[in-house]
């Protein structure tokens, strides 16, 4: 049985269970009271936590994977494996300024009071810039502090920038970006690396699903072999003739990013009735 922590409620809570489920894994959610819930199908324990216990009790092998942002994870300095990052909860650690305040550099920081929540994160990224600060660390609602005069400046968590815009703040410099990791316990027993690597298979799968197409088109045979080039797929592509002589059917695999470019170069090299299809897993 592996034990895995999720967030119990919070910004990463349903990106956590949509995660497994779409890993095929059944289980209770957490938005009851329930702590724990045992998944029906496959050999894993949930454990609904707070995100800031994830890493300790992740170190401690109290549970041995976890699903946690980097900003946490680095924020803590436990010592715990990072075997994934997932993706999701992406976001970045941020110094902002009264949007007044003069700034032209890292060096305007000088001697000025910073206040928040990330003390590791953020003495750690002064001292790599040779800079020194006062460091304030308040637990929340930092982006306030500098209204009631208590700091000259922040460094906290934005995704859209809104919340500091309404605090009248103006972001300045990123610290770190962060997204959602997948962490394990140093030293995890082989049966449980086992259950590991069979939920790293199913979530591969999905992250690969996601990322490409299934494309199908008809070619002229004698324009083939320029047109197989573009769609190398994961080994080639699958080439059937067609019943009209002189075509053949293409089937391959298509990567989400080039996706676009691709599209234009098979259309300029002759391929005609393109489709485009999701996938649903993708076992590389
Ligand atoms: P808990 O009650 O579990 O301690 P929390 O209030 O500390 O929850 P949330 O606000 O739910 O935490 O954020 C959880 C994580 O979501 C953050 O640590 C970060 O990794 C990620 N995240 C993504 N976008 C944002 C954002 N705009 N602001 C804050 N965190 C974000
Ligand atoms: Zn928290």
């Amino acid at each position: 049985m592996l034990r895995l922590a999720i967030q119990k409620s919070g910004r990463l809570s349903d990106d956590s269970a949509a995660l497994l489920r779409a890993a095929g894994i059944v289980f209770g959610n957490g938005s009851s009271r329930l702590l724990r819930s045992a998944a029906s199908n496959f050999p894993l324990e949930l454990l609904f936590l707070r995100d800031d216990d994830i890493p300790e009790y992740v170190e401690e092998g109290v549970v041995d994977v976890g699903i946690v942002g980097e900003n946490v994870v680095l924020e803590k300095g436990k010592s715990v494996q990072t075997i994934e990052r997932l993706g999701f909860g992406r976001c970045r650690l941020s110094l902002a300024l009264p949007k007044n305040a003069p700034f032209q550099d890292l060096r305007d920081l000088q001697g000025k009071r910073i206040a928040t929540s990330y003390v590791r994160i953020l003495q750690q990224f002064l001292d790599r810039n040779g800079i020194q600060a006062d460091i304030h660390e308040i637990s929340g609602a930092v982006e306030i502090t500098p209204s009631l005069g208590l700091a000259d400046a922040i460094c906290d968590l934005v995704s859209t920038g809104s919340t500091l815009l309404a605090n009248g703040l103006r972001e300045v410099a990123t610290v770190l970006e962060s997204e959602a990791l997948l962490i394990a316990t140093p030293a995890l027993a082989p049966e449980k690396q086992d259950i590991l690597d069979r939920l790293l298979f199913r979530l591969r799968a999905n992250r690969n699903a996601k990322r490409h197409r299934y494309i199908l088109l008809n070619a002229p045979n004698d324009r083939l072999e320029t047109i197989a080039a573009l769609i190398p797929g994961m080994k080639s592509p699958t080439v059937l003739p067609l019943a009209e002589p002189g075509w053949s059917s293409l089937h391959s695999v298509i990567s989400e990013e080039v996706f676009w470019d691709v599209l234009e170069q098979l259309k300029a090299a002759g391929a005609e009735g393109i489709l485009v299809a999701p996938l649903e897993r993708m076992i590389v």
